[in-house]
C-alpha cells in the first residue's frame, strides 16, 4: 500500500516539475516571440533574412534621391543592368530635360561640365556629357552625368548641401533618351551600392520601378 501510494505522489510530483517546466519553457519563448515581434520595426523578409542569417549590419550613408522634393522619376536602369550598366553600379532615372537635380549629398564640387550640346549613342559622344562631382567627407564621389547644356549651377570648389538644387537634367554624351546617371565611387574609384530614403523606408533601388523624393 504505501509503495502504491509513494507512487502516487511520486507521479504527481513528476507531472507537477513537467508542468513547471513546460511553463517555464512557455514563459520563455512567449518572451522570445515578444521580443521579435512586439517592436514589429523589420518588415517580413527582413525577419526572413534575419532567421536565415542573411542580413549583414549595414550603416553605409543613407542618400537622398537626386531630383527636387515631391518629383517622381521612373529608373530604368539599376546596379549591373545589361543594357549600358554591365559590371557598373550605377543609376538611371528617365527624367524630361530640364528636370531639377539635387544634390543626394553634401560635399565640395570636384569637377564640372556644361557645355556640351550633343548626345547619342555613338563613341565619340563618350567625353560629351554634362555632369558634376561632388566629392564626400569620405572621399567617396558621386557623378551626375548628361546635363543639359549649360545646366550646371556650381562650380569647381564649391561646398553643397544635401538637397541643395545643383543643376538641371539633360540628354548630353553616351545617351540613348534623356535622363540623369547617378554613380557613387569610393576613394579607389570603386562603384558602391547605396541606399536611399524614399517613401518605402531606406532601401536599395530596383529598376522599372518609380521614386519619389520624400526630403
Ligand atoms: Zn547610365
Amino acid at each position: 500500500m504505501a509503495i502504491r501510494y509513494f507512487n502516487y505522489i511520486f507521479i504527481f510530483f513528476y507531472y507537477f516539475w513537467l508542468n513547471v517546466y513546460a511553463m517555464r519553457y512557455c514563459l520563455l519563448i512567449c518572451f522570445v516571440f515578444n521580443a521579435l515581434f512586439s517592436n514589429a520595426q523589420l518588415s517580413d523578409s527582413q525577419i526572413r533574412d534575419l532567421k536565415g542569417g542573411h542580413v549583414k549590419p549595414d550603416n553605409s550613408y543613407v542618400y537622398r534621391l537626386p531630383f527636387a522634393t515631391g518629383s517622381k522619376f521612373l529608373l530604368i536602369q539599376a546596379y549591373n543592368s545589361k543594357m549600358s550598366h554591365r559590371n557598373e553600379l550605377s543609376l538611371d532615372f528617365k527624367m524630361k530635360k530640364g528636370s531639377k537635380i539635387c544634390a543626394a549629398r553634401e560635399g565640395i564640387v570636384v569637377a564640372t561640365k556644361e557645355d556640351s550640346n550633343v548626345g547619342g549613342l555613338k563613341d565619340e559622344y563618350l567625353s560629351e556629357g554634362n555632369h558634376i562631382i561632388i566629392q564626400h567627407a569620405d572621399g567617396s564621389r558621386a557623378m551626375y552625368w548628361h546635363l543639359q547644356n549649360e545646366g550646371v549651377l556650381v562650380n569647381v570648389g564649391d561646398s553643397v548641401i544635401k538637397g541643395q538644387h545643383i543643376g538641371f537634367s539633360g540628354n548630353t554624351g553616351y545617351t540613348a533618351f534623356p535622363h540623369l546617371h547617378f554613380q557613387v565611387q569610393d576613394v579607389n574609384g570603386n562603384d558602391i551600392a547605396t541606399r536611399f530614403n524614399t517613401k518605402k523606408g531606406i532601401i536599395y533601388l530596383r529598376p522599372a520601378k518609380w521614386y519619389r523624393c520624400v526630403q
